[in-house]
């Protein structure tokens, strides 16, 4: 079965391991910008979330960042069967799942739009 990277924002310590570590492995050097994962730093207070950019190839199956995250923030799984789960979670997805898993809606809001 196909396997994709998968990213679970809330496990994070945002060290930047992943950066370096395919950064290093393709290019060389130790220069983050040109990682094909990028740790970005959301909300108040600012927390990690590690998105994936389209240049990410998974390492042809072998991923460096996967091996080097000290704390498995990020898995290289089988797919989820499920037709509607992408198969590398875009910035906007990211972002999403963790404002949900760490900001309770407020009280008398659960449930409405505004
Ligand atoms: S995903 Fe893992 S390696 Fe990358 S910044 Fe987060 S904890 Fe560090
Ligand atoms: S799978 Fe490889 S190319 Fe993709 S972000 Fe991780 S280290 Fe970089």
């Amino acid at each position: 079965m196909k396997k994709s990277l998968k990213v679970d924002p809330v496990k994070c310590v945002a060290c930047r391991l992943c950066e370096l570590a395919c950064v290093f492995g393709r290019e060389k050097v130790y220069n983050p910008k040109m990682a094909r994962i990028k740790v970005h730093m959301v909300g108040i207070p600012e927390l990690p979330a590690p998105v994936f950019t389209r240049l990410c190839d998974t390492c042809g199956g072998n991923p460096r960042c996967v091996a080097i995250c000290p704390v498995n923030a990020i898995t290289y799984e089988e797919d989820n069967p499920r037709p509607d789960q992408k198969t590398i979670p875009d910035h906007e997805a990211v972002v999403h799942s963790w404002l949900s898993q760490v900001m309770p809606p407020k009280p008398g809001n659960a449930g409405t739009e505004q």
